[in-house]
């Protein structure tokens, strides 16, 4: 990046006139997180800015002795020379985007967004910038969301079927994010909720900011539980684990982005799979960063080419985040 705002250093963007990193790896002195995603929020800094609902979720995720300082969206702070706020990004819960402003240039950092409505985060304020920073996780044409009252209702459809037939619902989401988005939309008539001890911690921070949530039971270690035709939600890392053997004859789903992909599915050996992202599909990705009105963009967070190459077809000067490709999202 040529811009003086931000550059690129070895533990990620920083700031030079601010003295601090956006989503850092390593150990620095100040870091600004976009969101408690663990590729995002990692542990070993010396102290943590981010917005106020994202900070009992960080809290939980890095530990409650780290020095967490929250800031409300929209508020206006100076760090050095720099001014800085936090934007919603509409990802999970306390999501931001980080606006930056250097000597009347600013930059933003996108975190991981989505302009999608939802009813479990703050919703997404285009900000506009003269250089943005735009993750590209969905980066290609092949992903476009539906909007999530469908995907609901097709769970509610499976959930009920499955029920009609004395079976069980197994629901692979994430547990930070997917998992509320997931719950907020089911129909609690259908019969009992369950969630895995991952997901539960999260919950009580969503209804705190004011996400209505239906009634869940957490399975706790050592109890019997008859599951019936109840609904469970579970992260996918239990998918291949002892855990999830006593749910031999359920049915099992997974709710991701990754679902559109023929294949993604096959291979996991699920019956179903639900095409819910917290990202921007390609529409999006192209609304937002259109709609930034930015001269510069730089795109990170995924395979950036298709992206870069349409934008640059268009006479957009975008550009892969060299030294960011970084892959591995934890909640997609
Ligand atoms: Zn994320
Ligand atoms: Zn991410």
């Amino acid at each position: 990046m040529k811009n003086k705002v931000l550059e690129l250093r070895k533990e990620g963007i920083y700031c030079p006139d601010g003295d601090f990193f956006v989503d850092p790896r390593g150990n620095v002195e100040r870091a600004l997180i976009t969101h408690a995603h663990s590729d995002h929020a990692r542990p070993g800094h010396s102290s943590y800015l981010c917005s106020d609902t994202c900070k009992p979720l960080l809290k939980l995720r890095i530990g409650e002795h780290s020095v967490i300082n929250s800031l409300p969206f929209g508020k206006k702070i100076k760090i050095g020379k720099a001014t800085v706020s936090f934007h919603p990004a509409g990802h999970i819960l306390g999501s931001a985007q980080v606006r930056v402003e250097v000597g009347g240039q600013v930059w933003v950092v996108s975190g991981d967004y989505k302009p999608q409505v939802d009813q479990t985060s703050e919703h997404f304020e285009l900000v506009k910038c003269h250089g943005f920073i735009s993750e590209c996780t969905f980066g290609l044409p092949v992903y476009r969301w539906q909007p999530e009252k469908i995907i609901h209702q097709q769970i509610n459809q499976w959930w009920s079927e499955n029920a009609e037939e004395g079976r069980t619902s197994l629901l692979f989401a994430y547990s930070l994010g997917k998992a509320q988005r997931v719950l907020a939309g089911l129909n609690h008539e259908i019969g009992q909720i369950y969630v895995h001890s991952a997901v539960f911690p999260f919950l009580e921070h969503y209804k705190n900011a004011g996400v209505k949530l239906p009634e869940v039971i957490k399975i706790k270690k050592g109890h019997e539980y008859k599951f019936d035709q109840a609904m469970v939600i579970a992260p996918p890392a239990v998918e291949d684990s002892t855990w999830t053997r006593k749910f031999r004859t359920a049915r099992k789903a997974f709710a991701s982005g990754w679902m559109a992909i023929r294949g993604g599915r096959r291979r996991r050996n699920l019956d179903r799979g639900f095409i819910l992202s917290d990202h921007a599909d390609w529409d999006g990705l192209l609304e937002v960063i259109r709609g930034t009105e930015a001269e510069e963009i730089k795109v990170t967070h995924g395979n950036g080419d298709a992206l870069t190459k349409y934008l640059g077809e268009q006479g957009r000067n975008c550009s892969v985040l060299e030294g960011a490709r970084i892959r591995g999202e934890e909640e997609e």
